[in-house]
């Protein structure tokens, strides 16, 4: 090769280099400015944006400022910004509850607990009848209500299955407690209390959760159900009292609005909240009372939208009206933006489409762009995206509009909707999930990508809306591996980005790193198929785990 050729070579490679790193102008005062907004999100301040907390409401006043200082048309409630929606964050069983079946008392947690579905607060004193599983299923000729009046009386049901079974059962999708709860009160019932005779699922969880929205009447377990003497065609007094303590406190949804009257809406949104100081479900580290920053999760995206607000405004993408929208109460179940979905502020049917932004703060090789498949659009558009590699290596798709986070409540809403994520780490969920790990020169190109999307739709009215695949599996586990999938790995196999301590891969050995290509003698393609794999698994199972570690293959035994 002449030197001549060999210099040229690598002074373009060092051009390009450096304009892959380098930002230029423009994207130099973008950086400072999300720079800006992530470190405030992030501060000790801010005391980890937990919903319901002093520190959520911090965040969600900072955003409202920015969105005022941008000119953006209040869209909460009220001609504000902030759209306020309740949540429980407390919720637990006081002691005084209580239940006495034919004149014997039961004591609260050693003999019997109300589970989530049991109203807050109500006495009952009737009587009791058992109705077996508490299923009326005509096309499996099953009804436990035949010829049973049980208005007004409390129903003693057996969580099993009349087939024995759970995983794999034919009455599959009338086992969840919720549908035996809402028959029950749908034929008059008082009150509910559940047994397990069979043993052969678990004893339901005494542990009450926030997110299960509670019925009208008084449910409990009993766990020595055969005891109580209950059965087919006897009827007992029984006296019930549900006494439970709920705290109820806000979130806050922060929505913007740009109005280019024009005939459809793009929404941009990105969650607020995080984990507090660990108080929250969640965290991984969730002994250490200690503030969980969240800068990647997610003032990262937050952040972004506030900065794609100033962009737009500026930019000449006229075609669509913006509406940016900061969910909080993700991280307690999409609440915030399932309570949006639920109340608009704009006719959702103007809506062309929607796009989250959670994780973009650490950019490594991989951009990974989730719910591709939520329309028909995306992976041309992506195509393009993919073209100009110089700034973001990879592009990696996923086609579920189902994940974990809020771009889900759009797409159950019938909108296409993509999430932008730049990846797992091993800071996710903890305390170290801080401001110094941030890539914003990353964050910068992740934008752009975005504002190209935003640019090349464009072209389209409102487009055209696809159901996704995954949708039909709905996949439920029972158990769990404890590793954390390395969300940008894209070869064969599952990458172990992080093991739980106690948990059976790290009990079997597994560690960060390891590459799973087998479980059981089921080949794992990718992170959807090993999801499909554990989907099969019960506790108590054992399986045969096969891992790659530095090329060479081991086997393991996994204990459920
Ligand atoms: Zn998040």
């Amino acid at each position: 090769m002449t030197k001549f050729i060999y210099t040229i070579l690598i002074f373009s490679l060092t051009v390009s280099n450096i304009y892959a790193q380098n930002l230029n102008k423009k994207e130099e005062k973008s950086k400072k400015r999300i720079q800006k907004h992530i470190e405030y999100l992030a501060s000790d301040a801010l005391e980890g944006r937990g919903t319901g907390s002093k520190g959520e409401k911090l965040s969600a006043a900072y955003i409202a400022n920015e969105f005022k200082k941008l000119k953006l048309k209040p869209k909460g409630e009220d001609g504000d910004f902030i759209q306020k929606f309740s949540v429980v964050t407390l919720r637990m069983s006081k002691d005084s509850s209580s239940l006495s079946i034919n004149g014997i008392h039961y004591r609260i947690f050693s003999d019997f607990y109300p589970l989530s579905y049991s109203t807050n607060s109500k006495k009952v004193n009737s009587t009791i009848v058992f109705v077996g599983y508490g299923i009326s299923a005509p096309e499996l000729n099953h009804d436990d209500y035949k010829n049973k009046n049980v208005s007004g009386k409390v129903v003693m049901i057996d969580i099993g299955s009349p087939d024995s079974q759970t995983a794999h059962s034919k009455f599959a999708n009338y086992l969840s407690l919720k549908h035996r709860v809402e028959k029950a009160e749908s034929n008059g019932a008082a009150g509910v209390v559940f047994i397990n005779n069979g043993k052969e699922a678990d004893d339901p969880s005494g542990e009450l959760s926030k997110s299960i929205k509670p019925s009208s009447i008084p449910v409990f377990f009993v766990k020595e159900g055969k005891k109580t003497g209950c059965v087919e065609g006897l009827e007992f007094p029984v006296t019930m009292n549900s006494s439970i303590l709920s705290i109820v406190s806000y979130g806050h949804n922060v929505i913007g609005y740009k109005n280019n009257k024009a005939k459809y809406t793009v929404i941009i949104g990105a969650h607020h909240d995080h984990l507090g100081y660990g108080e929250i479900k969640g965290s991984l580290e969730p002994n250490k009372t200690a503030i969980h920053n969240g800068a990647d999760d997610n003032a990262s995206g937050t952040s972004a939208v506030i900065e794609l607000a100033k962009q737009l405004k500026k930019r000449k993408y006229k075609k669509y009206n913006y509406l940016f929208i900061a969910f909080s109460g993700e991280e307690m179940g999409l609440l915030g933006s399932k309570y949006f979905v639920e109340n608009p502020s704009i006719d959702l049917k103007k809506v062309s489409y929607m796009i989250n932004l959670d994780m973009v703060g650490m950019l490594k090789n991989t951009l990974i762009i989730n719910g591709t498949g939520t329309s028909p659009f995306w992976n041309g558009a992506i195509n393009v995206l993919r073209e100009d590699s110089s700034d973001i290596k990879k592009i990696k798709t996923t086609e579920s509009g189902i994940g974990a986070s809020d771009h889900t409540s759009f797409y159950l809403a019938g909108i296409p909707s993509l999430h932008f994520f730049t990846g797992q780490h091993e800071f996710y969920h903890k305390p170290s999930d801080d401001i110094s790990n941030i890539n914003y020169n990353g964050e910068v190109k992740v934008i752009n990508k975005i504002v190209q999307i935003i640019k090349l739709s464009q072209a389209k009215s409102k487009l055209e809306y696809s159901k996704t695949k995954d949708e039909e599996t709905k996949t439920s586990f029972k158990v769990t591996l404890g590793i954390m999938p390395d969300y940008t790995y894209d070869s064969e196999g599952v990458r172990v980005d992080g093991v739980k301590d106690g948990k059976p891969a790290a009990i079997a050995g597994i560690q960060k790193g390891d590459i799973i290509t087998m479980l059981g003698g089921d080949k794992i393609k990718n992170i959807e198929v090993y999801m499909k794999i554990l989907s099969k698994y019960s506790k108590g199972d054992t399986a045969e785990v096969v891992y790659i570690r530095n090329d060479n293959t081991y086997t393991a035994i996994i204990k459920f």
